[in-house]
């Protein structure tokens, strides 16, 4: 029988875990974080003590002997990913990795593929598709409230905040730049609402000087998807007062969505069809807690993860055919393989 308590440990002592992450675990019945792993010993010591994890570790090794940990949650910056991910395989550990899952496809195919094999639960944390606004408009299209989709936009410039302008402005090596952050996860959130997969991408990025050696701080992109809807993305990390948003609109009517690009369990949801507006309510509840919900549920042998690892890879592929796009100036057909 799965067992039922879940001990978690943290590969990376991170901000995202500590703003959303180790709440969102410790949410779910029988789960806890039993250790973290930081590079850093006095980091690992002093975001132990600060977040109430009992065991700190320096080496990702020593934490995956610890027999209390059955499952990882993999927020370093992004090339570690890769490497985590399959040492944490090969010790039977489930993973929850933060997107994106690696810097290229071949590398994100290798995790996904070294997890099936070890016979673990693999997720990747794409949060949006947990928001009810965006299962929401997903269950708007399926139902045929908009009729046929043709188009759809996503608005996701926002400003970095203070505390956030490290590594992603500055180190290409581990996957800086706001394609690799923010756009993936607009692949990922229209991926989901439309049920469809993006075949190609073209794109124009911009170098406003927040992000430094040439790496791209803006984009904006026009995917093609296998059911010909074009989707239009904005992405920004120097935009302070924009707003968020998605809207879809079809052949019989528009869903307009507000604020719901973002962390929080906010935002609104129109649907503009011949009868008028109307808002459509939705009953609001934490992204990250829901998405551990159903990650926890599937190490218990009952479902999949919101976002599986293969969900996870083909993000990626978009987001670097949107990233092949803007330095090339061509555009770029998405693979999978
Ligand atoms: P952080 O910069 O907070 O943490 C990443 C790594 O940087 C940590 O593992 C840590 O290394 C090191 N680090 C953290 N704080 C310090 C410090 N003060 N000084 C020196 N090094 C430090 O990254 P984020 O939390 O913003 O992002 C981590 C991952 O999560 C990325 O893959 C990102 O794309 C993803 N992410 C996902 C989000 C989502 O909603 N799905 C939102 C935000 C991020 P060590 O572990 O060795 O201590």
């Amino acid at each position: 029988m799965a067992k039922q308590e879940i001990g978690w440990g943290l590969v990376g002592a991170s901000t995202i875990a500590r703003e959303w992450a180790i709440d969102a675990i410790r949410a779910q019945a029988g789960n806890d974080v039993v250790a973290v792993m930081s590079a850093d010993p006095a980091r690992a010591r002093d975001y132990a003590q600060a977040n109430r994890i009992p065991v700190s570790y320096t080496s990702l090794a020593a934490l995956l002997a610890d027999p209390n940990v059955d499952a990882v949650y993999i927020s370093t910056t992004n090339e570690l990913h890769k490497a985590q991910t399959l040492a944490c395989a090969r010790a039977g550990k489930h993973v929850l990795c933060e997107k994106p899952l690696a810097l290229t496809l071949a590398d994100a195919r290798e995790m996904v593929a070294a997890c099936a094999r070890a016979g673990v639960v693999m997720g990747t944390n794409h949060h949006l598709r947990n928001a009810a606004t965006h299962r929401k408009i997903r269950e708007l299209i399926q139902s045929g409230a908009i009729g046929t989709p043709l188009f759809a936009r996503v608005f996701h410039a926002v400003y970095l905040p203070p505390h956030l302008q490290g590594w992603r402005l500055s180190n290409a090596s581990a996957g800086a730049g706001v394609i690799l952050d923010i756009t993936v996860h607009d692949a990922d959130t229209l991926r989901f609402v439309l049920g469809a997969e993006p075949v190609e991408a073209i794109a124009v990025s911009q170098q406003a000087g927040m992000a430094k050696g040439g790496l791209e701080d803006g984009v904006m992109a026009v995917l093609r998807f296998d059911n010909n809807v074009l989707a239009q993305l904005h992405d920004a990390f120097t935009v302070k007062f924009a707003g968020t948003g998605v809207e879809v609109h079809g052949t019989e009517g528009s869903i307009i969505a507000r604020d719901v690009m973002t962390q929080r369990p906010i935002g609104q949801v129109a649907l503009r069809t011949s009868q008028g507006e109307t808002n459509v309510p939705v009953v609001h509840e934490n992204l990250y807690a829901r998405g551990l919900h159903a990650f926890v549920a599937a190490v218990r042998g009952e479902g999949a993860p919101a976002a599986s690892g293969e969900d996870g890879v083909r993000s990626l592929a978009t987001a670097l055919a949107v990233l092949e796009a803007s330095r090339s100036g061509r555009r770029v057909e998405i693979k999978y393989q």
